[in-house]
């Protein structure tokens, strides 16, 4: 393969460290992902226009970080909940999520939803949209019926880890390590604050948009895609080629 081309692990390399694994994992983000629309940026881009830009710009100063961000975004914001859920009734999946999940059902592979947005989100466009997953996010919750106030929490803040982020996708891609040894981790996301963590921790990352960006700039190996679709095509590919090792040994 190229060297200057987007994936840079050769896949030989890569179906022979998942001919070698004991299990395979799937961990997915979901905003810009898993959905076509980043649900907590299109919120705030619709709600909380200049505030979101001042914000903005004390996070890329490095004053706070990604956690922070939400917090001084999201506290005190006030929206009735009939308006939260006509808004997430315009977020749609990716047209592969669903084959993904099938694909890792059939294959018995292990799937996730790792998010740096909100619980409530993801439980109610699970409903919605007819689907189930196993997820770990932050923690969003309506309170105040008079003043239709929102309050948040993180799903794992990491201090060990650069991300900032209010759920460290890395904590949780070593966390299942530690308790399934041996695991080949594939990761898949889009956004280079919420997802480059868990894209360095796993054994195959799948990337695009910023995260894509942010992996070229550091020079580290990644498999590009655009939809749920092109993973599954490549996930297909490399576990064909895993077995072929595994039966020649
Ligand atoms: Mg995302
Ligand atoms: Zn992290």
């Amino acid at each position: 393969m190229d060297e200057d081309s987007d994936g840079l692990t050769p896949t030989e390399d890569l179906a022979v460290a998942l001919a070698r694994s004991s299990a395979l994992a799937v961990f997915c983000d979901f905003d810009g992902t898993y959905s076509v629309q980043d649900v907590g940026s299109t919120l705030a881009r619709k709600h909380l226009g200049p505030r979101r830009i001042e914000l903005w710009s004390r996070y890329e100063s490095g004053e706070l970080d990604a956690w922070e961000y939400n917090i001084e975004l999201f506290t005190g914001f006030r929206l009735p909940e009939s308006e939260l859920r006509a808004f997430l009734a315009t977020i749609d999946l990716d047209p592969g999520a669903r084959v993904l999940q099938a694909w890792c059902a059939d294959e018995g592979a292990s799937f996730r939803i790792l998010s740096d947005g909100f619980d409530y989100n993801l439980n109610w466009l699970q409903q919605h949209n007819d689907v189930q997953f196993d997820f770990t996010s932050n923690h969003l919750e309506h309170v105040g019926l008079e003043g239709d106030e929102w309050s948040i929490a993180p799903g794992g803040r990491n201090p060990a880890c650069g991300c900032g982020t209010g759920t460290c996708k890395r904590a949780i891609i070593s966390q299942y390590r530690r308790d399934n040894p041996g695991a080949f981790c594939v990761h898949v996301g889009n956004g280079r604050v919420s997802d480059l963590c868990g894209a360095d921790e796993a054994d195959l990352a799948f990337a695009k948009e910023t995260l894509a960006d942010a992996l070229r700039e550091r020079k580290q190996a990644f498999e590009p895609f655009e939809t749920l679709d092109d993973v599954v095509a490549k996930l297909t590919s490399l576990v064909a080629d895993a077995r072929a090792l595994r039966a020649e040994r």
